[in-house]
């Protein structure tokens, strides 16, 4: 997964929370100016254009700012909910929301940058929660509202603060699991050629042995020959492009075949196929190997060509996976001491 595509994630995640702000913040309106609370809903009418606005900011790089932004305005807006209606009305308890809010956040957007900012804005709410019931009983709401006026208040503030913390946490778990998924697929694959990996292929072979059925099928090393000179005269970027373009070779040559392939390491491939008629199927080799001959790439002094050397082998009794491996390497080493650009089976 690049580090865009999990830019891509994290705005996307935050452009739906900020939706979800919004939507509160509209409802809030609603009820502040149906109960004649004008400095609520004056207020509200504010945070609605932060709102608006703060889509911009997800949509950014400045997914931070956005955050610490939404901790304030949440913290400013409930106290003076509160100081204008009284504590009964429970708005208080939507600081206890964005905790767990900010605990998401540090999850999807801040860990990266290893603050502490999450747990300082926490200890403020707590703060800010203490000190609003201290007070309670030495200061009169700003607005007088009918005892169950307060009630039903109080009972959609608290349906309110259970809602968002369900929605907060299965979102966070949406995420989570997403993330896992994209990192098990990171673990699989090589990054540069998009192939599987060594760490794919050894998974593969572990089964296949587990199956017994590896007395079936050839393991063949592919290396590319003198790959150094290629990087020393043409960089190691015209290097990249020749192993991407040995990795295209591979999967197409590969359709409508039973064969599995990986990146093993540096310049080397592995594949694992089904033997033909019981034996290594040499000429599938050997089409492969002049396949990846007659494919150019291009450097600064024109197109390039490489050679590949293939060693191959079919199991043997008694072999593990390693010795099996171990084998067509040496394979490969006779292809390299005999002159190179061969398949040795
Ligand atoms: P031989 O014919 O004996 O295989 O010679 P060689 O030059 O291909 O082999 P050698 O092992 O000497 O060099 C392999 C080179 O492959 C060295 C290393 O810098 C290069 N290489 C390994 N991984 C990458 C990569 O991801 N990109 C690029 N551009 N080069 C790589
Ligand atoms: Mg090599
Ligand atoms: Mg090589």
């Amino acid at each position: 997964m690049s580090s865009n595509d999990s830019t891509a994630k994290e705005q996307s995640f935050l452009f739906n929370v900020n939706k979800i702000f919004l939507v509160i913040h509209l409802l809030m309106l609603f009820m502040f100016s149906s109960l004649g609370v004008d400095l609520m809903a004056g207020v509200s009418l504010i945070s609605i254009c932060f709102y608006f606005l703060a889509f911009s900011l997800t949509k950014s790089e400045k997914l931070s700012i956005y955050v610490y932004s939404v901790a304030v305005e949440i913290l400013l807006y409930m106290i003076l909910a509160v100081v204008c209606l009284g504590i009964q009305c429970n708005f208080q308890l939507f600081l206890i929301d964005a905790m767990f809010f900010l605990f998401s956040m540090d999850y999807v957007v801040l860990r990266k940058k290893k603050n502490h900012v999450a747990i300082l804005l926490c200890c403020v709410y707590a703060i800010a929660l203490i000190i609003l019931y201290m007070l309670d009983g030495f200061y009169a709401p700003l607005y007088k509202l009918d005892s169950v006026v307060i009630k039903s208040i109080s009972i959609a503030m608290i349906s309110g603060v259970v809602f968002l913390i369900i929605t907060c946490m299965m979102c966070l778990l949406h995420f989570m699991s997403s993330e896992e998924g994209a990192m098990e697929k990171q673990a699989q694959f090589d990054a540069l050629t998009e192939l599987p990996n060594r760490f794919y292929m050894m998974a593969k072979l572990k089964n296949l042995f587990e199956a017994e059925k590896q007395g079936e099928y050839f393991l063949a090393m592919i290396d590319i020959d003198d790959f150094k000179k290629i990087n020393d005269s043409f960089g190691h970027n015209v290097g990249d492009d020749a192993l991407k373009m040995l990795a295209r070779t591979i999967v197409n040559k590969a359709r409508g075949v039973e064969l599995s392939y990986c990146r093993w390491g540096g310049e080397e491939f592995l594949l694992l196929g089904k033997c033909v008629d019981g034996e290594v199927p040499k000429n599938f080799l050997d089409e492969l190997r002049v396949e990846i001959n007659s494919k150019s790439f291009w450097t600064s002094k024109g197109s390039g060509r490489m050679t590949v050397t293939i060693g191959a082998g079919k199991y043997k009794v008694g072999q593990d996976y390693k010795e099996w491996i171990n084998f067509v390497d040496k394979q490969l080493y006779v292809g390299k001491c005999t002159g190179k650009n061969k398949v040795v089976c």
